[in-house]
């Protein structure tokens, strides 16, 4: 159910490691004084890594003016520098190289929350894994065999449908309680899970495709 970890910047920077990466991110940061704009090169090679945070397309919003860094105070004393979105608008918000090169682009509680949403729909992906239409693959366009190790996709990415749903809900991630089930955990409000459930199967474009097409498609 969990997608698979991919090291994306291997692909899409040619770095190796992601520590290589945050070294590279630290010294563009170290480059500039706070509100100068970066320039074209370090702007193009940070959006790579920007457009991997979970929300990318809230925060450049009506579009990118320019990228710029800037001192965030903290509460602690001990303050951090990182990246702004000058938008075309005027406006500006931040966005985290950290919470980018984390599984998903998203901060761990978040992840969390997308998890057991994963997992509250997961009856409505095992029905489909047992009976969805098998005739051929939407990838390869081969035909395809029902097998186990078919993989069910969505076809509107699951993060996509789970955030709309959550704005038709007037809520965040944040403000989702989660109740621990141990291995797992599920939504503490059941009145929204199974909103979220009936959202899910009247929204959601379920298909099924090999396993090695899926996971070579995500990988690129
Ligand atoms: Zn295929």
């Amino acid at each position: 159910m969990r997608r698979k970890a991919i090291k994306w910047w291997q692909e899409e920077l040619g770095i190796e490691t992601k520590a290589e990466v945050e070294g590279k991110v630290r010294t563009i940061v170290s480059k500039y004084l706070d509100k100068q704009p970066v320039d074209a090169d370090d702007q193009a090679w940070l959006l790579k890594v920007f457009e991997h945070h979970y929300q990318y397309t809230d925060k450049i919003g009506c579009g990118l003016e320019h990228l710029e860094v800037r001192t965030n105070p903290s509460s602690t004393g001990r303050n951090t520098r990182g990246f702004w979105i000058q938008r075309k608008d005027g406006s500006a918000i931040d966005i985290s190289w950290v919470v980018s090169l984390k599984p998903d682009g998203m901060p761990t509680e978040v992840q969390n929350v997308s998890n057991a949403a994963r997992i509250e729909i997961s009856d409505q992906i095992h029905h489909h894994h047992r009976f969805g239409v098998c005739n051929v693959c939407p990838l390869c366009n081969d035909a395809m065999v029902r097998r186990y190790n078919l993989h069910v996709d969505h076809e509107i990415p699951f993060q996509k449908l789970f955030a709309e749903f959550l704005k038709s809900k007037s809520l965040d991630y944040e403000s989702v309680v989660l109740e621990d089930l141990g291995p797992e955990s599920r939504f503490a409000d059941r009145e929204l899970a199974k909103s979220w459930q009936e959202y899910h199967l009247a929204n959601a474009k379920l298909r099924l495709t090999h396993d090695q097409c899926n996971l070579a498609r995500k990988a690129a």
